[in-house]
């Protein structure tokens, strides 16, 4: 492939000897699980998002699990959330056996729409689960003046938006709790799998801690039924290598997104569109087109990648049939699916690989 959604090897070049350092640490103490480097991946997260605790899971799918969980949600419990997000936004909810309630999204952002929330009558709504998709956080004083009105709790799906802030604060800060993961593939990647939960509240806190670690605050002594969800010292180890370079990391990506927006402007397609207030860091940069399909067929024939997030919108998943969504019933996060087209824009990409990417996009409206 000519280029490749990431390049992860140009990346840990930078970091090597950092980490194969830590890696050394880490086998001659034999301590693998949780540990130093984990608690110290958690003070510096924490730091970074302006909150006090950081507790670091086994993925970013368990974070969201154990923050709806921490939060006391359960069966019968109603979750607000968007229909346009990964799997794992919508079955956090459903594994508890609560019913995940979608709004449609914001056609400009493809982020939940704050507009709709009004008409939310269901009262039996604990909490709202926005996803700052693709890096841009979602209109959260609306969404956080919602839930202190009804007294729900919020849950930042923040997976796609380390780093990222809105009006000055960051992603991750202004629910009760937020979930990042660190999938390989994500701003800031592990090498596995490995999340965190970020929260101000020492309640939560206590409670995640608690509830990653099979549910016992003292070993063998069991207050409820957790999971087996803790971070291991590789991965914290390899995150605090990545961690001093996240910034400048997402600086690069917005250069790049900068220069496909200037570069493909007076094309028929849609480049992404910043909320006012929003500080992007373009996890993804997702441009939209009624001739995605066409275009994607056009790019993959060049050797560059492309990608859709999401082909299918989780109401319209076969698992969640169950809920009784049909289609029509999001028309707007429905004809994303249909329009979303994700461009390489990893940091090392480099002059003429970005060229040739845009070369292509260009050869294709000719
Ligand atoms: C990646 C991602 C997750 C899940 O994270 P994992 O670490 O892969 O479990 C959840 N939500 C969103 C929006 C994501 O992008």
């Amino acid at each position: 492939m000519k280029v490749p959604p990431l390049d992860l090897k140009a990346q840990f070049a930078t970091i090597r000897e950092d980490v194969e350092k830590r890696f050394q640490e880490i086998f001659d103490t034999q301590h693998f699980i949780l540990g130093p480097f984990t608690a110290q991946l958690e003070k510096e997260m924490a730091e970074l998002c302006g909150v006090k605790h950081g507790i670091g899971v086994a993925s970013g799918s368990d974070a969201l699990l154990l923050s709806l969980m921490a939060a006391g949600i359960g069966e019968g419990d109603v979750v607000v959330t968007t229909p346009f997000s990964f799997f794992s936004t919508v079955s956090a909810i459903t594994r508890l056996d609560a019913k995940p309630y979608f709004v449609d999204i914001d056609p400009r952002t493809c982020n939940l729409s704050s507009e709709t929330l009004g008409s939310i009558s269901d009262e039996n709504v604990k909490a709202i689960l926005p996803v700052h998709l693709y890096g841009q956080l979602a209109e959260m004083e609306d969404i956080c003046l919602w839930a202190e009105v009804r007294d729900v709790a919020v849950i930042e799906d923040a997976a796609q938006a380390i780093g990222a802030s809105r009006n000055a604060r960051m992603a991750g800060s202004w629910g009760t709790a937020a979930a990042f993961s660190f999938y390989p593939t994500k701003n800031l990647g592990a090498a596995g799998d490995a999340g965190m939960v970020i929260t101000d509240d020492d309640e939560i806190n206590d409670r995640i801690r608690c509830l990653r670690d099979h549910g016992a605050k003292e070993r063998y002594y069991h207050d409820e039924v957790g999971v087996n969800s803790r971070m291991d010292a590789f991965q914290a180890a390899v995150l605090l290598s990545k961690l001093p370079h996240l910034n400048e990391w997402n600086e690069k990506r917005k250069e790049i997104s900068d220069r496909y927006r200037a570069e493909l402007a007076d094309l028929p397609l849609e480049t992404p569109y910043e909320l006012i207030g929003n500080d992007h860091i373009y996890h993804q940069f997702v441009i939209r087109t009624e001739r995605r399909d066409e275009l994607k067929a056009h790019m993959d024939k060049e050797g560059i990648y492309t990608a859709i997030f999401y082909p299918v919108p989780l109401h319209l998943q076969k698992c969640f049939a169950f809920l009784g969504y049909k289609e029509g019933d999001f028309p707007i996060a429905e004809k994303a699916a249909k329009e979303v087209l994700a461009l390489p824009v990893f940091p090392e990409i480099g002059e003429e690989r970005l060229s040739m990417v845009v070369d292509a996009v260009r050869g294709f409206f000719k």
